[in-house]
């Protein structure tokens, strides 16, 4: 058993070295499934490691294949798999764990060592390819009436863990009924963010740069939320009108905007910082202001990556209540399809101006024999 089937790849080391290739794929082992590819999303993160400002190849090898938004079909499980059969949908999960003490008690989101990996990141494959074989540990499974979302598991898992954090660590509180949350970014990972708020009930600001109308504008007034361009609101502005600011994401990828959110957050609130901002930028900020804010109103600013399979069953969940209450709107956050091999090259100028690009693999090649 075994084949060589295409992949999407990329030289690590090399800018705009995107590419298509052929890689090895094995039958799966006892304890895994292999799983033909149907859809994979594209994130900012697949632009950075095409940019080579991120990304590393598996150890010895040359390319490396990229994605890791991914819902594909079981094709076959090993010998030892009972939860998974032929024909289930799955999503897979990124990181996988290193050896210390966080990532052995099943928090490899929390990594102590820094010396995990992520597929289609850094140094493992990824899921633009035909299939790919994983651990049945690492695969989620999604109900077919959620085919058409079950891409955006992967991004929804990242607000998963952003909300749980931000539940646990309101735990500090005898009570906590936030009511007020606003969301810095109306990108793939703001959007959800403000699903996710509007789906637990609160009253949602969506702020991005970009004037209405606009498909993220769009989605976010769907949702019976606030869609607030800076163009025509500023931050200072928005935040002088609402009430006590209970909870907010930051998800624009511009560091300053943390800063102006510690500001914002109202008391006893929490600050989830979800951007991963490169270079070297520094900024002048009313230090003495913030530190003060913070202090008398116990505020919380914390960071936040990637996802454990809790975050990620609960996004399986979430995307019904979605679709319970906005039937077909999660769809539209998908703006631009690509044919998985052939439009390859575009990746890295995908989703200009749209929500979420992703790649069409499911019969765009041909069938490998298995
Ligand atoms: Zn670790």
């Amino acid at each position: 058993m075994g084949a060589d089937i295409m992949g999407v790849a990329v030289f690590p080391e090399q800018a705009g070295s995107v590419h298509v290739t052929e890689l090895a794929q094995p039958g799966p082992g006892p304890d895994e499934a292999l799983v033909r590819v149907r859809r994979v999303g594209v994130c900012g993160t697949d632009k950075e490691i095409i940019d080579a400002k991120f990304g590393t190849a598996p150890p010895g090898a040359q390319e490396l294949i990229l994605g890791h938004e991914v819902l594909g079909t079981i094709e076959a499980v090993g010998d030892d798999v009972t939860t998974l059969r032929p024909g289930d949908l799955v999503t897979a999960t990124v990181r996988r764990p290193d050896g210390c003490p966080t990532c052995r008690a099943g928090q490899s989101d929390m990594c102590l060592w820094g010396t995990y990996t992520e597929r289609g990141i850094l140094g493992a494959h990824g899921y633009m390819t035909e299939s790919f074989t994983e651990h049945v540990r690492y695969l989620i499974p999604i109900p077919p009436k959620l085919e058409p979302v079950g891409v955006l598991v992967e991004p929804l898992s990242v607000v998963e863990k952003a909300y749980r954090q931000a539940t646990l660590i309101q735990r500090r509180l005898a009570v906590w009924t936030p009511q007020t949350a606003i969301v810095l970014g109306a990108g793939p990972i703001g959007l959800l963010g403000t699903l996710l708020l509007r789906e637990q009930g609160l009253d949602v600001y969506t702020l991005a740069r970009t004037s209405a109308p606009n498909p993220a504008a769009t989605i976010v007034a769907a949702a019976g939320a606030h869609y607030v361009s800076t163009r025509d609101t500023s931050f200072a502005e928005l935040r002088s009108s609402l009430p006590n600011v209970d909870l907010i994401f930051e998800s624009t990828g511009a560091s300053a905007l943390a800063f102006d959110g510690m500001e914002s957050l109202g008391i006893n609130g929490v600050l989830v910082l979800l951007s991963i901002t490169g270079g070297n930028g520094r900024q002048d900020i009313p230090a003495d202001a913030i530190n003060r804010s913070l202090v008398l109103g116990n505020k919380v600013v914390v960071g936040s990556v990637n996802a454990v399979t809790e975050d990620f069953s609960s996004g399986v969940r979430r995307l019904s209540r979605f679709e319970h209450l906005w039937p077909g709107l999660t769809a539209t956050l998908i703006t631009e399809r690509l044919r998985g091999f052939d439009d390859a090259h575009r990746i890295a100028e995908a989703a200009t101006g749209g929500v979420k690009t992703v790649l069409e693999f499911d019969g765009s090649a041909p069938r490998a024999p298995h």
